[in-house]
């Protein structure tokens, strides 16, 4: 869908999806609310949709894509391979992608940035966050069980993924404006170098939360999330998150909400409802 933040453009530009059930995924919610979440399954295997992919943020002579997928080969059972033909679809050329801003660098995130050992985007400048550079890209980097059944580490893994970037990064850390209009906000946890990031133009602002959840109800919720780097950081950026989302009435999505869709988080008093944005 397209959402619009004064003259800025944010297009979601889907690679594919990944499938788990709910009840995997989120043992700590209660039968209630994990009924509620089955809304957004698959109606035939009742696994929650993880959609996979980026936004597109076009503004003044930018066009930033935030993450890059899975890439052109499935990554375990995360299945992508569109995003090149996605883009294409909006008109843009791979050589109009003038900066790639990963949220993080997940498998699920980086597939596309680079093919074949050349950077995919030939034209663009490749930001993240240095912390979650120097704990992935590190030689010392220990991949974890999940990662290892989860993907393919000699192809997939961040420090492989990301070698032919090495000397076009540019890094920042934390809180910080990454350009003019997207500013990053310190949410470490998932990973060592998490943020959300409020996207602003003309006066309006939205926000998009990466994989500080994965699922709307994840948000609403509170829920924890079985892949936390910090598992206690990650659910205190979740609550801060979350609040300046309903305090602000920002517009929110995460990058595998099921859709990639946007709405509004509201507090009724009693509990966090998700307002769709259609
Ligand atoms: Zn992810």
């Amino acid at each position: 869908m397209l959402l619009t933040v004064g003259s800025m453009t944010i297009d979601t530009i889907v690679d594919g999806e990944t499938r788990r059930t709910i009840d995997f995924l989120y043992p700590a919610g209660t039968a209630e609310e994990r009924a509620e979440a089955e809304t957004f399954s698959d109606r035939i295997t009742g696994e929650l949709v993880m959609t996979i992919g980026s936004y597109l943020v076009r503004f003044g002579d930018r066009v930033v894509l935030f993450d890059t997928g899975v890439g052109s080969q499935p990554v375990g059972t995360y299945i992508g391979g569109a995003l090149r033909s996605a883009l294409l679809a909006q008109g843009v050329a791979l050589a109009e992608i003038t900066d790639v801003i990963f949220t993080h660098l997940h498998a699920d995130h980086i597939g596309w940035a680079t093919q074949n050992g050349q950077p995919f985007f030939p034209n663009a400048t490749y930001r993240c966050d240095r912390r979650d550079w120097n704990h992935f890209v590190s030689p010392e980097y220990e991949i974890p069980a999940w990662e290892i059944v989860s993907s393919t580490p000699e192809h997939d893994a961040a420090r492989v993924r990301l070698a032919p970037l090495a000397d076009r990064m540019v890094f920042w850390e934390g809180d910080a404006e990454v350009l003019p209009g997207i500013t990053a906000i310190d949410a470490a946890g998932h990973t060592p170098g998490t943020d959300a990031f409020l996207l602003e133009s003309d006066g309006e602002r939205a926000l998009l939360l990466g994989d500080i959840v994965h699922s709307v109800h994840e948000l609403l919720f509170g829920w924890d999330f079985p892949v936390h780097y910090d598992h206690e950081a990650a659910l205190a950026a979740l609550r801060r998150v979350r609040s300046l989302a309903v305090e602000q009435h920002l517009p929110v999505s995460a990058a595998h909400f099921t859709g990639m869709g946007w709405g509004y988080v509201t507090h009724d008093g009693d509990r966090f409802r998700w307002q769709s944005i259609h």
